[in-house]
């Protein structure tokens, strides 16, 4: 696998805050490290890096995606209402697939709804 500067630059930013980003937004940050990146060179890297497990996606409800560099077990909540995504630590009980003696190598969670801060009363 070739580890090319603009491959490197996406999973720095992925990497440097708890966040998730669209690739619009991660095209945005990574021209000002390399101003001649194309949106295409950042959706290719990106679909690379989703295969190498380096990154995972969360989808909203509305189709758009979101890019995570933090691929530690996490589940997500999506807010349908502020489009917020919400990083939960995932539950400890034991998953069904584990309880049917399945191995589970990975885990992604999303939950869909509304979030506090929007059920609050304005
Ligand atoms: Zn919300
Ligand atoms: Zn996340």
């Amino acid at each position: 696998m070739r580890v090319t500067r603009q491959r490197s630059a996406i999973l720095e930013f992925l990497r440097s805050k708890r966040h998730h980003y669209s690739a619009i937004q991660i095209y945005d940050a990574v021209r000002e490290k390399i101003p001649n990146i194309s949106l295409g060179t950042v959706y290719r890297n990106l679909a690379s890096l989703l295969e190498d497990g380096e990154i995972i996606s969360v989808e909203t409800s509305d189709k758009c995606v979101y890019y995570d560099g933090f691929i530690s077990g996490h589940s997500h909540f999506v807010c349908q209402c502020c489009k917020e995504i919400y990083d939960f630590p995932l539950e400890s009980t034991t998953s069904e697939p584990e309880k049917a003696g399945f191995t589970v190598s990975n885990q992604r969670v999303v939950y869909y709804g509304v979030c506090k801060m929007c059920n609050q009363p304005k």
